[in-house]
């Protein structure tokens, strides 16, 4: 058993072919597989993805990337979704996070005012329904570590996932102590990218959970540059063979943490 904890599996990369790539995942192990939304155009997609396979979750959100394409009215329409998810036994049932969240400050045109301001607002704002319904957050965090962690400071949601993590060792035990575990994916298959594998190995596993982040972060071994749920299972051996471990205490391992912190998960 293996959880992807982020993927895009609505992104039109997948050629309406969404329920093959997650049955195709499965086929290699994968339990689990949770779609985050990314703009108030796909939450309907999504949810209705969720819906198809037992074996798919999904989160609603809207991420930085697309804040300058977003309205404030949106964030009524996302807080009103999630209370009448909250509501429903049947359609809520496969709903586990908001997200995906964040803060972009690598896109040169986002960390300009106003984007920049927006971008905060968003973030803040979204938070805010987390705290609100105690959902877990799925964070989008892009040269912006310390100021995500100060607003988490602030607005107190019961924890979550920095997917993709990127930042310092200080900087992952500034994310533990707030509740959240950090997601590792196809950069950790890289033998360059030395700090992210290093933290791979060193952090303790229950922190740890795994991703492919798909279509997005192919692994190494990748040819095609879309990467697929289907490769967790290698990635996890990546990690395997960074911690010295059995691939099974990992794919247990991952999988509980992520289990842990989107309790929904669970049912
Ligand atoms: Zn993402």
């Amino acid at each position: 058993m293996w959880i992807d904890t982020h993927c895009h599996l609505d992104a039109s990369e997948f050629l309406g072919d969404s329920l093959a790539v997650a049955d195709a995942a499965v086929d290699k192990g994968v339990t689990g597989i949770v779609i985050p939304s990314v703009h108030k155009n796909n939450f309907d997609h999504v949810a209705n993805l969720a819906q198809q396979r037992n074996t798919c979750f999904f989160a609603l959100g809207i991420h930085p990337m697309y804040v300058p394409t977003s309205d404030e009215k949106d964030l009524t329409l996302l807080r009103k979704t999630v209370a009448s998810l909250m509501d429903d036994e049947q359609r809520g049932q496969r709903f586990v996070a908001i997200g995906e969240i964040g803060l972009d400050y690598f896109v040169p045109a986002l960390t300009q005012s106003p984007l920049r301001e927006k971008q905060e607002f968003f973030y803040t704002e979204q938070l805010k329904i987390a705290r609100d319904f105690g959902l877990p957050v799925l964070l989008h965090v892009r040269r912006s570590q310390d100021m995500i962690l100060k607003h988490l400071r602030r607005i107190k949601v019961v924890g979550g996932i920095a997917h993709a993590f990127n930042g310092s060792a200080q900087q992952a035990g500034h994310f533990i102590d707030l509740g959240f575990k950090l997601g590792f994916g196809g950069a950790m298959t890289y033998t360059r990218a030395l700090q992210i594998r290093r933290l791979a190995t060193d952090l303790p596993l229950d922190v740890i959970v795994l991703e492919t982040d798909a279509p997005d972060i192919p692994p190494s071994w990748d040819s095609r540059g879309i990467n697929r749920p289907a490769e967790l299972p290698r990635i996890g051996t990546v990690l395997a063979e960074l911690r010295q471990r059995d691939l099974s205490e990992i794919a247990i391992g991952t999988s509980n943490n992520a289990k842990a912190v989107l309790p929904r998960m669970n049912g």
